[in-house]
């Protein structure tokens, strides 16, 4: 853990000298990564700051109901605004990622400008893109990380309604609501916070889980049925879904959402792989418990990333063989797990 109390003069001196700020978030994002975004932004607001948003693509449906989601300009849908935004900010600050890939089309016009630039993020191992990267891992999410830092420049705890939502919403997604990640009695704290603003939490919960399709509900149903395959030898099981397959259950962007987190709940299963087949390549999950370092598996052999026990990467084969792979490298790898067996 690091002491969050040493950047508190620096980030005070540079959100004061800071005329025009622009908070960005990362590709694909997730409720952490807009829950992150939407706190900051309602932070500023609240010191009367000059603030926007950019995310680099659309939000998810579950997320678009959060106070102040409309005020996000998504730039692949709004490129001519987005570009102004980044060449008028003295400083961009970029939340819950650590490469600079993950700003999508935004990357090369971040690069570009001449702003201040900070990176506030929980995944190991950040690029150095930034002028200042606060990165700390031990947090459960970019959330918790920021409620910190803000608490830090408010002086005392900092806490309004939109920003208490935001925040939760940005702790339950990257817990899976307190199931896994690193969250900790300090968040529970913070937790405690939030709920005493009075924000309901059975209808985040509702509006952030239970807010499926039927398609995407039968997709879980059928990945689960027919496309599963456990190994109990290796403590894996994984699950695949072709492009037909997601077709026939009419799929929409975010519905294999969550999927990979399945088979961990089988007995002494402590790794899984999800294997989805894009245009021209396959996207893969994973997860693991206990000290597999899925982040290693997956950056040696899928150039992907991530946490130790949950990351993703590409493979550009066809399933079959992405599969082939999987399971020859999987072998390979399997003694590094065996103190979790
Ligand atoms: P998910 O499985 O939910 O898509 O991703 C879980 C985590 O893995 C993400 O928060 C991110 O840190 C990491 N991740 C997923 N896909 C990739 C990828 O292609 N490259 C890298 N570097 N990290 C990824
Ligand atoms: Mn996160």
């Amino acid at each position: 853990m690091i002491d969050l109390s040493k950047y508190t003069k620096e980030l005070s001196k540079l959100f004061s000298s800071s005329g025009n700020i622009l908070i960005i978030c990362h590709i694909n994002p997730d409720g952490d990564a807009v829950g992150a975004q939407l706190a900051l932004y309602h932070y500023f607001k609240s010191k009367n700051k000059n603030v926007s948003m950019i995310a680099p693509n659309n939000l998810q449906e579950f997320l678009k109901w959060m106070d102040g989601a409309d005020q996000i300009n998504i730039f692949v849908k709004d490129r001519k605004r987005c570009r102004i935004l980044i060449g008028e900010a003295d400083l961009i600050i970029m939340l819950d990622f650590n490469q600079p890939i993950r700003l999508g089309e935004a990357e090369e016009y971040v690069n570009a400008s001449g702003a201040k630039k900070l990176i506030i993020d929980h995944h190991l191992d950040p690029e150095n893109f930034a002028d200042l990267i606060i990165s700390d891992p031990t947090k459960c999410s970019t959330s918790e990380l920021v409620h910190e830092l803000v608490c830090g420049l408010n002086g005392k705890t900092f806490m309004n309604r939109p920003y208490a939502e935001a925040l939760y919403v940005g702790i339950i997604t990257d817990t899976g609501n307190f199931e896994h990640g690193s969250y900790s009695s300090r968040t529970f704290r913070i937790v405690a916070d939030l709920l005493d603003t009075g924000i309901k939490k059975e209808d985040i919960i509702n509006l952030i889980y239970n807010n499926f399709s039927s398609d995407r509900i039968r997709l879980q149903g059928f990945a689960l049925n027919q496309r599963m395959v456990v190994l109990p030898e290796y403590r894996t099981a994984y699950i695949y879904l072709s492009k037909n397959d997601l077709k026939e259950y009419n799929h929409v962007k975010g519905d294999t959402e969550g999927f990979v987190n399945m088979p961990l709940s089988i007995k002494g299963i402590n790794f899984s792989a999800l294997f989805i087949e894009k245009e021209n390549f396959i996207k893969l999950s994973f997860r693991s418990k206990g000290q597999f370092p899925s982040n290693e598996f997956a950056s040696q052999y899928f150039s992907g990333g991530g946490h130790r026990n949950a990351s993703g990467g590409e493979f550009a084969d066809t399933l079959e063989n992405t599969i082939t792979f999987f399971l020859k490298v999987l072998k390979e790898n399997v003694w590094r797990f065996e103190d979790d067996m």
